[in-house]
């Protein structure tokens, strides 16, 4: 069995790494030399359109999939009428586009922020009179790490982020005063058998995931949650890890986000639970049963953001994995994590304690 991953960023790192020893060879196409995937896994350097110039190289080819949602519908068809596509085609097309996924997600009546697309500066007018101050808006498309993002707190900023933001493709959304924010990753596989992972909090500044902590015990929002997914999933006819970002609103969960791959906040399931989510991802393509999404103990992920720390001083600290991407410094730049793993969450927050003086 032989994967290729459209993307050689981390995602495909690890999706790599784990497949290693289930015996799954994997490649990655990324038109970045230096994609630290290539590290690990073999490389195609080229632009993810070029397929006809890189056929050759994809004859043992037996799956694609991918490890970012900004992948043109047009690309991925033209590799899904090679071999199998996974997630889907549809869930590419719907989750690369935020306009398209809020309506989706609606259309299933689980509930989202209010929003409103605005393709003309009259209709983000529009949008930010109907809704009460303060509105995000946001690039339907690329927007990432909370970049094509802006909050307009004032009526009249429209004009300035308007123009900030340089797109005649925005959603507007509700501001969502939430309670915080958690994640569900979810492995569907070609059978249609479902697994879950247990809900993971997370905390994001300047619209970047700086930590998530997992797991977090609420078995009401744990069922809704995974009700919700369960309904995307089988209306997508899904295979592999999906993530959902939700916030939660008192007993509310709001969908902000569906990504159609291994998440940032499910990077704590390497060491902290039974399956990572890279290798029920590469379980469910590959058609090995998925494996159980049991937690072991309780994790917190840190991301390391612009430059990794020391390696040496954090070592010292039980229960510490430490993942460096191998990229290269640069500010707001996800460059590596750290996962601590304990046996129960007092020790977590002593080990973290600890991490956060050396970091
Ligand atoms: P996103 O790129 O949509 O995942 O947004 C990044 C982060 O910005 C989220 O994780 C939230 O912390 C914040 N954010 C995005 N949309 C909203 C919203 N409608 N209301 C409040 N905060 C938001």
């Amino acid at each position: 069995m032989k994967i290729l991953i459209l993307g050689g960023g981390q995602l495909a790192r690890m999706l790599a790494l784990s497949a290693h020893p289930l015996n799954v060879k994997t490649v990655c196409i990324d038109p970045n030399k230096d994609a630290c995937g290539g590290d690990v896994t073999q490389l195609i350097v080229s632009e993810l359109d070029q397929i006809d110039a890189i056929l050759p190289q994809l004859a043992d080819v037996d799956a694609v999939t991918i490890e970012t949602e900004n992948i043109p519908v047009t690309t991925a068809q033209a590799f899904s009428k090679i071999k199998p596509f996974y997630p889907s085609i549809e869930a590419l097309a719907i989750t690369q586009d935020r306009m398209k996924e809020k309506t989706f997600v609606a259309s299933l009546q689980i509930p989202t922020a209010r929003f409103a697309a605005a393709t003309t500066l009259d209709e983000l007018q529009h949008a930010v009179e109907q809704f009460d101050l303060p509105v995000v808006v946001k690039t339907c498309r690329f927007g990432y790490d909370g970049k094509g993002q802006a909050v307009i707190r004032n009526a009249n900023e429209v004009e300035t982020v308007w123009r900030q933001l340089a797109s005649d493709n925005l959603i507007v959304e509700s501001f969502v005063n939430f309670t915080r924010e958690v994640s569900l990753i979810s492995v569907r596989d070609k059978a249609g058998n479902m697994v879950f992972y247990p809900l993971v909090e997370n905390v994001h500044q300047e619209g970047i995931l700086r930590s998530s902590t997992a797991p977090y015990q609420d078995a009401k929002l744990q069922q809704l949650a995974q009700d919700y997914a369960a309904k995307i999933m089988q209306k997508l006819n899904y295979v592999g890890v999906m993530t959902i970002e939700f916030f939660q609103v008192g007993e509310q969960l709001l969908v902000n986000e569906i990504a159609p791959r291994v998440h940032n906040s499910g990077h704590w399931t390497i060491e902290g639970a039974e399956t990572s989510q890279f290798a029920n991802h590469i379980r469910a393509i590959a058609g090995i049963p998925l494996g159980s999404t049991e937690p072991i103990g309780f994790s917190y992920m840190h991301n390391c953001i612009g430059d990794m720390p020391a390696m040496n001083g954090c070592m010292q600290i039980p229960g510490l994995y430490y993942h460096a991407y191998n990229k290269a410094p640069r500010d707001k730049r996800k460059v590596g994590h750290i996962t601590i793993v304990a046996k129960d969450s007092k020790t977590l927050q002593d080990s973290k304690a600890e991490l956060l003086k050396k970091i």
